[in-house]
């Protein structure tokens, strides 16, 4: 808890400075903003878009919101239209960070401001703030809702002697997804130890971040492998695997019922982003965890950083050191998330109002 909210001086470089120049006199007041998705097929996506685009509407922005559908070329071009229609700033969640540096030359050339949103873009000086959650972190949490499912932890993460061995199989993100190496680490750190120790074993031995990563984060793609890995595995029982992302635990699970598992009975199976159909599942007893990550509070902080650009003033930040993205140590505002369980989903998601009791039916 507290993150410690520090006003940066001085950061931005000269595109803060001409961002500075241009907003002065509120003459970006009503600005239009470009807003770049990746993709539809994810309802935290859809709630990002649509949260990002009411709040900017709110303060009286004009909002060109796109989706690519996880298409690397629709979404270059989408920023390209955005830019050519006249947006003051962009904010974009990338599908690959490494492939907008171009586009984004582009937008520097025009005095563009370029907010990340969730996802690092890579590669780029092109990048002025980044907003998203401590993603290092969010990995700790995934990994830790493991060892309490499986018991090795209890719930206030203290050892509890249980010495196992457990089976489990890992799985990572889309190794583009700046992000999904954040998730993999902060995971491993926890699971190392137990892994070294034997408490956990790994029976397809495939514990590498190139091995476990599913591209663009395709539910079919982590059904697959799953169904590959209860062969490799030689029909070893399963206890847990560790899931990044609710999706990828939804394919995980269709391929462990179809292997053989009966839905009470399934390994801990870990998530994230407390999707609608995940959480259900979790209600039902069959995924274990995920992690929930107020896509509300990211919207409102993307949305203050674009406001304060263009209003000539310096956005808060609150890290100056985790995210270099390769070409800069991008000025970052990290959030924070928490691990739901069925124990404290009604606390965390129903009371905060993220969700209604009705949504969750
Ligand atoms: C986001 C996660 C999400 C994943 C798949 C990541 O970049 O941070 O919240 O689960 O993409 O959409």
């Amino acid at each position: 808890a507290g993150v410690l909210a520090l006003s940066l001086s001085a950061c931005g470089g000269s595109r803060g400075a001409s961002a500075e120049a241009e907003g002065g006199g509120g003459s970006n007041e009503g600005a239009k903003i470009g807003v770049a998705m990746p993709t539809q097929q994810s309802e935290r996506w859809i709630a990002d878009g649509e949260n990002v685009k009411s709040q900017l509407e709110e303060l009286g922005y004009e909002v060109d919101l796109q989706y690519a559908n996880d298409d690397i070329p629709t979404q270059v071009s989408q920023i390209e239209n955005m830019i050519n229609g006249g947006a003051k700033a962009l904010v974009i969640a990338s599908i690959d960070g490494t492939t907008l540096t171009s586009v984004l030359d582009t937008a520097e050339s025009q005095d563009i401001p370029v907010i990340a949103y969730d996802r690092l873009i890579n590669g780029s000086e092109t990048v002025d703030y980044y907003t998203t959650f401590d993603n290092f972190e969010v990995g700790v949490q995934q990994a830790t809702s493991l060892l309490t499912g499986l018991g090795v932890l209890d719930e206030n993460g203290e050892e509890t002697g249980e010495k196992g061995p457990f089976n489990v199989e890992l799985f990572a993100g889309s190794p583009d997804d700046n992000n999904a190496t954040f998730f993999w680490d902060g995971a491993m750190e926890v699971l190392q130890p137990h892994l070294d120790s034997g408490v956990l074993t790994v029976p397809s031995g495939q514990t590498d971040f190139e091995q476990a990563a599913i591209l663009r984060w395709l539910p079919d793609t982590a059904q697959d492998r799953m169904e590959d890995l209860l062969t490799v595995g030689e029909g070893k029982r399963l206890d847990g695997v560790l899931s990044p992302y609710d999706g990828l635990s939804i394919g995980i699970i269709s391929a462990l019922t179809s292997g053989g598992y009966s839905k009470d009975d399934l390994p801990v199976v870990t998530g994230q982003d407390a999707e609608v159909g995940s959480v259900k599942s979790i209600m039902a007893g069959e995924q274990y965890s995920t992690i929930f990550k107020d896509v509300r509070e990211l919207g409102k902080r993307a949305v203050t950083m674009v406001d304060s650009l263009m209003k000539g003033e310096e956005p808060e930040v609150n890290d100056e050191e985790t995210y270099d993205n390769g070409e800069k140590i991008v000025p970052s505002y990290l959030l924070e998330s928490e691990i739901v369980t069925k124990d404290n989903y009604e606390k965390s998601l129903v009371e905060t109002g993220y969700y209604t009791e009705d949504d969750l039916k």
